[in-house]
């Protein structure tokens, strides 16, 4: 197998003294695309959130483009610096302009000038197709043109990884597809390395290498898409398929 970028090993965390995440081994390669899913409150969120260290883990261990996460505050600022992340809520800045929003970390974390900030951000919001929007304000743009914008923002710091948590899930109905293909050119064009929790499951089928389905914290069944939607092997698999389908 190629260069794993992420590794997580025997993880184990606990909210107080709720079980979150139970066991888990998950390693990534590098241009890998993940898709995945489960349950509302099996561990999602909680999981990929521990790879970029917005969470904590107790037990185990993260590798991520070989820096181990610890207490080492130099490690997480490393490993945030190579992986982006896309939320639910978009999380943009709504004081700032869109080009403001997407220069933001290359002038103060990657110290990079102006004027070549803003040309990597014009670059990746016509990737994103609304380089025209980009002296408006977060406010002034549909949900689906906001959620454009964050995934350009966390391309602008040239990550090796890219997170997604259910990045289309708050958005109306008519605005999923442009977000999605934005999604899929990314994949297709760019070997990103990709771990996006959603279920879209023409997404899933399009780009995921792999899908991986949690419950109640665990890792329940992982397989191609094919596989995964076709013959889903464990009873709560088909449960919660028959539930989305
Ligand atoms: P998912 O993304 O799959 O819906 P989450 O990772 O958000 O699941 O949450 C898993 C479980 O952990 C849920 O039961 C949730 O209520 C709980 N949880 C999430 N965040 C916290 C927190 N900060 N403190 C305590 N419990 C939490
Ligand atoms: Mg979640």
């Amino acid at each position: 197998m190629s260069e794993m970028i992420i590794r997580m090993e025997n993880v184990n965390k606990w909210y107080g003294k709720f079980h979150v995440l139970r066991d888990i081994n998950l390693s990534v390669a590098a241009g890998e695309r993940i898709v995945i899913c489960g349950p509302s409150g099996s561990g999602k969120s909680t999981l990929i959130r521990c790879i970029n260290r917005l969470e904590e883990h107790q037990e185990g261990r993260i590798v991520v483009d070989g820096v181990e996460l610890s207490n080492n505050l130099k490690n997480i600022e490393q490993v945030r610096r190579n992986v982006g992340m896309v939320f639910q809520h978009f999380n943009l800045f709504p004081h700032l302009t869109v080009l403001e929003n997407l220069t933001l970390g290359p002038i103060w974390v990657l110290k990079m000038p102006k004027f070549q900030a803003e040309a990597v951000a014009m670059k990746y919001l016509e990737r994103v197709r609304i380089p025209e929007q980009a002296h408006k304000y977060p406010g002034q743009l549909s949900g689906g043109q906001q959620q454009r914008v964050a995934i350009a923002r966390s391309l602008c710091m040239s990550p090796k990884v890219m997170l997604f948590d259910e990045p289309t899930s708050a958005l109306d109905p008519e605005m999923v597809k442009e977000v999605l293909d934005v999604m899929i050119a990314l994949a297709e064009e760019s070997g990103m390395t990709m771990l996006c929790v959603t279920h879209e499951m023409g997404f899933a089928k399009k780009v995921a290498d792999r899908v991986v389905f949690m419950d109640e914290g665990q890792i329940v069944e992982e397989n191609t898409p094919d596989t995964f939607f076709d013959h889903p092997v464990h009873e709560r698999t088909k449960l919660f398929l028959s539930q989305i389908l």
